[in-house]
C-alpha cells in the first residue's frame, strides 16, 4: 500500500514575482521550492511520518552518523513542463529502484518504490508552479537518505531521514550545446571491485573532487576514470556514463562491471540507438584502443550522458601523454540526434514509443 504524504502548506511561499525572479537562469542547484517531502525511519517503527513540509533548514545532532561516516544515498531526476502546461517525469520507477539498491549497499533502509513516486507527486501537488516553462529547463528533483542517529560508533544508523528537494534549473547549455574536454584521471580511481561504485552515494563524489580539480587545472571540464584493477579500461566520468561512436555507425559503451553507476540516461540512450538501427555493444573498452581509434579516425564521436546535462559531446581527450581531438572537435551527428530524440520524448515533442513518461501535474 502506498503511503500518503500529508501536506502542510508553507505559510509564506514565494510571491509570483519573487518566484519568477528566482527562476530566471539560476546557477544549477542554488534555488529551492517552497516545500520538501520527508519521511522518517526508525528500527522499531519502520518508515513513518510521510509528509510534505514547508522548506526549511535541518536540525541535526553534530554527532549524526551521516556527518562522520557518510551514510547517505541520493538520486537525481527531473520534472518536465510540456507545451500544453502539463508536468511529466522520465522513468521515475528506474530512479526508485536504483535508490533502493543504493540504500541496500549503504546499509540504509529501502524506501518502497511506490512511496518514492508518491513523495514526488505530493511535492509537485504544491510546488508545480516551480516547474519552469523555458526550453530545456526543468525542475531538478533530489531525493536522499541520511543516517541521523547521534553516534560516533561505526555502525548503521538506527534513525534515518528521507528528504526530497526540488530545484528549478535552466538549460544546461545556455546558448547551444558546447563540447567538453575531458582529462584522463592520473593515479586516481572512482571505484574498486566490491566498493560503492554502483551506488549513488556522496562518498563517490567526495573522492572525485581532487581529480576533478586537476582536470580543471588542465583546462578540462570533466574527468574520465579508468578501472582500479588494471588502470586501463574506460569506466565513466565523475557523474556521467560514456559512449564511443564508430565510423561504421556502431556504438561502444563500457559494460556494467559493478564499479560503474548504471545511468537511467545510459540505459535510455542504448534503447534509442538500437531503435535507430545502431549496433550497440556493451564491453570493456581500453583507453589504448580508444586513443588509437580516435587517432585513426575509427572513433568519430565520443559523448557523455546523465540526467543533468542529458547528452554532452566530448571534443578532446587529454592526459600528460596526449591531447587528442575527437572527430572534427564539434558535436557529432549521432550524438546530436540521440540528444534531440531523448529531449523530444522528455518534453513531449516526440512520440514516447517506450512508455517512459509519467504525467504528474
Ligand atoms: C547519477 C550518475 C550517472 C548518471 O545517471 P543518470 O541516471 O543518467 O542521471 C552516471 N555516473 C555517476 C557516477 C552518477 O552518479
Amino acid at each position: 500500500m502506498t503511503n500518503s504524504f500529508a501536506v502542510t502548506r508553507n505559510p509564506t511561499p514565494a510571491s509570483d514575482a519573487d518566484r519568477a525572479r528566482l527562476m530566471d537562469s539560476p546557477p544549477f542547484g542554488t534555488v529551492f521550492t517552497d516545500h520538501m517531502a520527508k519521511a522518517t525511519w526508525t528500527l522499531d517503527g519502520g518508515w513513518d511520518d510521510h509528509r510534505v513540509d514547508p522548506f526549511s533548514e535541518l536540525t541535526l545532532h553534530p554527532a549524526a552518523l551521516v556527518l562522520h561516516y557518510g551514510q547517505q544515498v541520493f538520486e537525481g531526476l527531473k520534472a518536465y513542463r510540456w507545451a500544453d502546461g502539463s508536468v511529466h517525469l522520465f522513468r521515475p520507477e528506474s530512479n526508485a529502484a536504483r535508490f533502493a539498491a543504493s540504500a541496500h549497499r549503504l546499509a540504509l533502509p529501502e524506501l518502497p518504490e511506490e512511496d518514492f513516486i508518491a513523495s514526488i507527486e505530493a511535492l509537485l501537488s504544491v510546488d508545480s508552479p516551480w516547474v519552469p516553462h523555458e526550453p530545456e529547463s526543468s525542475l531538478y528533483l533530489r531525493p536522499m537518505l541520511i543516517g541521523t542517529e547521534p553516534c560516533l560508533g561505526v555502525r548503521p544508523s538506527l534513525t534515518v531521514e528521507y528528504m526530497l528537494l526540488a530545484s528549478p534549473v535552466g538549460a544546461y547549455f545556455a546558448g547551444g550545446v558546447k563540447p567538453v574536454s575531458i582529462w584522463v584521471a592520473q593515479g586516481f580511481h572512482r571505484a574498486g571491485a566490491g566498493g560503492t561504485g554502483q551506488a549513488k552515494t556522496a562518498g563517490n563524489y567526495a573522492a572525485s573532487m581532487l581529480p576533478q580539480q586537476q582536470a580543471q587545472d588542465n583546462g578540462c571540464g570533466q574527468v574520465l576514470f579508468l578501472d582500479a584493477r588494471e588502470d586501463k579500461y574506460i569506466e565513466e566520468l565523475g557523474g556521467m556514463n560514456v559512449f564511443a561512436v564508430m565510423a561504421d555507425g556502431s556504438v561502444i559503451t563500457p559494460r556494467l562491471t559493478g564499479t560503474i553507476l548504471e545511468g537511467v540516461t545510459r540505459n535510455s540512450v542504448i534503447g534509442l540507438l538500437c531503435d535507430e538501427g545502431h549496433d550497440v555493444v556493451e564491453r570493456d573498452l581500453e583507453l589504448e584502443e580508444l586513443r588509437a581509434g580516435v587517432a585513426r579516425g575509427e572513433v568519430v564521436e565520443f559523448f557523455a550522458c546523465g540526467t543533468a546535462a542529458v547528452v554532452t559531446p566530448v571534443a578532446r581527450l587529454v592526459s600528460p601523454d596526449f591531447d587528442l581531438t575527437v572527430g572534427e572537435g564539434k558535436p557529432g551527428a549521432v550524438t546530436m540526434a540521440v540528444r534531440e530524440r531523448l529531449t523530444g520524448i522528455q518534453y513531449g515533442r516526440a512520440d514516447d514509443v517506450f512508455g517512459w513518461m509519467r504525467a504528474v501535474a
